[in-house]
């Protein structure tokens, strides 16, 4: 639960440590929040393909580095100045949301100017909330690292789930993969109703195309 005095937490991740390598389990330690930022402790997580891409140095080779970039869990902490997240089940994304930028604004981009992607590996301070071996930096993947039993993320860069409403383990799949397919259908290309398309690969990507219609 959320606690007022957030400690150190160890715990189980999964890390790529040289471009190329297998991934491995390892005990890291996760920072408390700092400032805008939440600590959550994850609940569910899957695989997308840029998973893959990274542990082969995309789109910079930041290692070693927690991979994982999409995922359901349950806010455990949070930092000083976070008021709006308390205890509840989100989705970490790696596209933040102002809603004030004139990208935010337009109802036709989530390109949002002050949350945008970050692809430093660290959180939006430049440093980084884990670590492994007493002390050696960990990179995350874009803003999440998904594939860690608690990751740190600025709260900008959460939204809410309703547990009601869908099960989490399916959640997960609407951080990246999923919404990639089922957006671009809906907002991008237009297919026109009683048209015929053909969908190349039924995975997350795969099945948003052909849930838009
Ligand atoms: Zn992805
Ligand atoms: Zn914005």
């Amino acid at each position: 639960m959320e606690s007022s005095n957030p400690k150190v937490i160890t715990c189980k991740a999964a890390i790529v440590w040289k471009e190329g390598e297998m991934i491995k389990i390892e005990e890291i330690q996760v920072d408390p929040p700092k400032s805008n930022e939440v600590r959550i402790k994850m609940l569910f997580a899957s695989l997308c393909h840029t998973d893959i891409l990274t542990t082969n140095g995309y789109p910079y080779p930041l290692f070693p580095r927690v991979l994982g970039h999409e995922g359901v869990g349950m806010i455990e902490s949070v930092g000083e100045n976070v008021t709006n997240l308390k205890g509840d089940i989100v989705m970490p994304l790696y596209l933040g949301e102002c809603k004030e930028c004139p990208n935010c604004k337009s109802g036709r981009s989530n390109l949002c100017h002050k949350y945008p992607l970050n692809l430093s590996g660290l959180m939006l301070d430049g440093t980084s909330r884990m670590s492994i071996h007493g002390g050696q930096v960990l990179y995350q993947i874009c803003s999440c690292a998904t594939w860690s039993e608690y990751t740190v993320i600025n709260g900008n860069y959460v939204i809410k789930v309703d547990p009601q409403k869908i099960p989490l383990q399916h959640a997960s799949f609407l951080c990246c993969g999923f919404t990639t397919g089922y957006g671009a259908t809906w907002r991008e290309v237009h297919v026109e109703k009683g048209s015929t398309v053909a969908v190349l690969g039924l995975s997350s990507i795969g099945l948003g195309v052909s849930t838009t219609y």
